[in-house]
Formats: structure tokens, sequence, C-alpha cells
């Protein structure tokens, strides 16, 4: 940065974080790191859970995240009771999909959830082992606090974090509502999930999409899922498939086809043009791995893609031995989505990434794991095209105090975007970030591939409904 660049703060669109999880992300801020990059064997495991358990009260629960088997093989109960005898303790899988309890955790979660929930066919008590079961889970404590929602929300403003979609498949309002205390902070859109479907949001939260979850493993009853489809459909809501398997977007563009006639009619990419005139785009959440074949597939449809590139960043040399290395080319696009017309946003599904859009942006710049290694270099995209997938505010028609704060007129010096005729330009004036540098120096920051945090830190101020809510 050069002194006349240190002179010129430059005001851009707030960032929308267009997969996250707030509660998640919150109560992440006090977990144990149960894995790589923090924890790599089961030694390092024994020592964070120990740590861990002198830092609380005796009897205390301990929430541990982002568990991989390559630290000590599957999870199970047994395995926990001896690294962590003391305290009640359930350890999260970084995919999110599976929570291991130990046996003061099992006794626990006996005493407290209805007895019919543990019937749910992802709990194994013998085991420990709860796989997608959020509904098994949500009970346990620890509960993240108001402080905790509160420190979460400053982070997010302090990487100039505007707008949220939280993606969590919520199954009744009650469950959202926690996030009201963030409402001052950021604008939330919620998705909930198709059992929410005709609930309204707790006051100041924005209905998105519906959010589907379907296990490729064990999927649901094709007509159920059909009809759940067509029954958000006909609520004027979009949905957004959780597709990280290849077999689960297969399931998704089959499915769409078959709750829409297959034809033109209301493939949910009307965009105020669809069946009953809503406004709706379905999504495809992830992405994790789309065939080249697929990509037109999803133009065609309209679809959008909700990616994260952070996975690539932070997980890249597990993929790099997980991965068959001929789907290796198929891990997070972007540009080639991009380039075949797919509308694609960025987001960091935190707390499965770290929270921080400038880290994700960087992430879609250069894809480099950890080690060094770019992987698929051709799916790189610029900075401005990684900024726009940030900024884009078309999820919802949320603009409640669109007519408020039109004093803080915010002159946004914004980079350019790439030419989407289709998608009006839509900055809200009321929220805006400050860069302490130009465009220009930012993205030379960002195109720098040995950037480090500095790059998170150039915000220095946040604006959201014309209140700075965070500064420098
Ligand atoms: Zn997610």
């Amino acid at each position: 940065m050069t002194s006349a660049d240190a002179l010129q703060p430059t005001w851009l669109p707030g960032l929308h974080d267009h997969h996250i999880h707030l509660l998640a992300a919150a109560a992440a801020l006090d977990s144990v790191k149960c894995g790589p990059p923090s924890v790599s064997t089961v030694e390092q495991l024994a020592e964070a859970l120990r740590a861990a358990a002198q830092q609380r009260p005796p009897g205390s629960w301990i929430r541990g995240v982002g568990y991989h088997q390559s630290v000590a093989g599957d999870l199970d109960c047994g395995l926990l009771d001896r690294l962590c005898p003391g305290n009640p303790l359930r350890v999260q899988h970084r995919s999110g999909a599976r929570w291991t309890l130990n046996t003061a955790a099992i006794d626990q979660l006996r005493g407290t959830i209805p007895a019919a929930l543990l019937d749910h066919p992802g709990v194994d008590l013998l085991t420990g082992r709860i796989h997608r079961a959020d509904e098994v889970i949500r009970g346990l404590p620890p509960h993240p606090d108001t402080a905790a929602l509160e420190r979460l929300g400053v982070l997010l403003n302090s990487h100039g974090v505007t707008t949220v979609t939280d993606t969590t498949p919520f199954v009744s309002a009650a469950d959202v509502a926690p996030l009201r205390a963030l409402t001052a902070r950021l604008r939330i859109t919620i998705t909930g999930s198709v059992q929410m479907l005709g609930q309204d949001p707790p006051p100041g939260l924005t209905l998105g999409p519906v959010k589907f979850v379907l296990d490729a493993d064990d999927p649901p009853p094709w007509d159920d899922l059909v009809d759940q489809i067509r029954a958000a459909h006909a609520a004027g809501r979009a949905i957004a498939v959780h597709c990280v398997e290849a077999d689960t977007l297969a399931l998704t563009l089959t499915a769409l086809d078959a709750a829409d006639g297959g034809g033109d009619r209301g493939r949910g990419g009307g965009r105020g043009r669809g069946d009953a005139g809503q406004s709706m785009q379905n999504r495809i959440e992830h992405g994790a791995l789309i065939d080249v074949q697929t990509i037109a597939e999803l133009a065609r449809r309209r679809l959008r893609v909700v990616t994260q590139p952070s996975f690539v960043a932070e997980r890249g040399d597990q993929y790099r031995t997980d991965v068959d290395p001929r789907r290796r080319a198929d891990l997070y696009r972007v540009r080639s989505l991009l380039d075949a017309g797919v509308d694609v946003s960025l987001s960091t599904d935190a707390p499965y990434t770290a929270p921080d859009p400038w880290a994700a942006i960087h992430a879609a710049v250069h894809r480099r794991a950890a080690s060094g290694h770019v992987l698929s270099p051709d799916e790189r995209i610029t900075p401005d095209q990684a900024l726009a997938a940030f900024t884009d505010h078309d999820d919802h028609d949320d603009h409640d105090d669109h007519d408020d704060h039109d004093d803080h007129d915010a002159d946004h010096d914004r980079p350019d975007r790439p030419d989407r005729p289709d998608r009006p330009d839509r900055p809200d004036r009321s929220d805006g970030i400050m860069l302490d540098r130009p465009w220009t120096a930012a993205r030379r920051a960002l195109a720098d591939r040995s950037a480090d945090a500095t790059v998170s830190q150039m915000v220095i101020a946040t604006v959201v409904r014309g209140r700075v809510v965070w500064r420098r």
C-alpha cells in the first residue's frame, strides 16, 4: 500500500454471507477444536479435552467440534470415556452430520430428551453416535448464550458482514428465536426446514428458501420429497438443498423436475416470472462435487450454487488424500460455473470454515491448501468476482427499512462486477463497509497468494441500517 492509498478509505456494499449457521458458529466460539489443524493425534485430542475440563467447573458439559477420523479413527463412547472421564462430552464430526457422546453425556441425554426421540434411526446409544438427528442434539447443553451470540455478531461485523442467510434446517420458530439477539447487527434471512412451513419467523427475521438436507444413502420416500418441494413452492418459497455428494445433486435435479412438471413451468428460476409470479430461485448448497456434465444442467434450470471456497483452503490437503483423483476437478467449482452462466453466491458455512469472508475470497482467488498445493487452478476467480458473489442481496425481498436512513449516503466505490444484465444492481444504501484502502489496493492484497491475516483487517467500519455497528 502506498502512502497515497492509505489516505483513501473506500466504501463498499456490506458483505452477505449466503450460508452460515449462527447458533452453531456462536457455540463454536466456546467449543474445543478436536480436529486438524489444531489436533492431529489422539494424544493431542486427549490434551485438548483435559485442558478444557480444567477450565470448566467440575461436571460441566464440553462441546467438541471439527473432529476428523484421521485423528483417532471412528469415534465411539468408549474412546471418549477414556479421553474425558469426568465431564459429559459431545464431539461433532467436521461434516456436521454426526455427534458422538461419552457415557456421561448419554446418561444426561436419556434424562433430557423425550423418549420418543431416542427411537430416531440416527441414534445409537451403544456407540454414542448420533447421525443426522439435529432434533436430538438440539436440546443438549451447552447452549450458546447471548454473550456468545454478541461476540459472534461483533466478529462478523468486524469482517464487514452486514447480511447473512442462516441455512440451518430449523424445525420451529422457537428454535430460531435466539437469533433475534443479533438483528441489530445483521440482516438475517432464515431458511428453516419444511417442518417450519406455515410458521411465521420471529419478528426481525426474514424467510428465505426452505432448506432440504438429503442423505443419498438413505433418501426420503420419493413421493414425500416431491410433495415437500411442491409445498415449498406453493408457499412462494424456493428450496435450498444440501448437496455435498454427487448422488444428492442428481437426486435433487430429478426431484425438482418431478415437482415442477419437468418443463419450463415454474422451475424456480422465474425470479419474478415463476409459476405463481413469485420471485424465487432454487439453490444448491455447497455443490462440493459437480461433474462437468451437470454444469449445463444447473445453468439450464437457473439454479443458484451457494458454495464455500474456504473448504479448499482449509481441507484441501485432506481432499487430496480422501477424494478420488478423477473427481478432484469437481471439488467446489466456481469459475466453470460462472463461465457457464450459473449464478454463484459465496459463503463460509461457519462454523465449518472460519466465519471470515475475506479468507473465503482469498481462498476463491488462490485455491491453495495449507501445503501450498493448488486445487484445480482453472476454478480460481478474480477478487472482483469473489467480492461480487459475497455482496449480492437477492435471496430475499426484505427491504423493510429501505426508505429509512437515506441520509447515510455511502458513496459505494464499487469494484467492477461481472456483467449480469439479469441481476439489477440493488445495493442497499443503508448498509456498507469502509475499507482502509482503495479497492485497487485491496484487490492487490487479495491477489497476493501469501497475503496473511491482514486482508481480514481491511475493514475499518461497518454500517447496518444506517447505524455504525462496528469500527476499528
Ligand atoms: Zn451448512
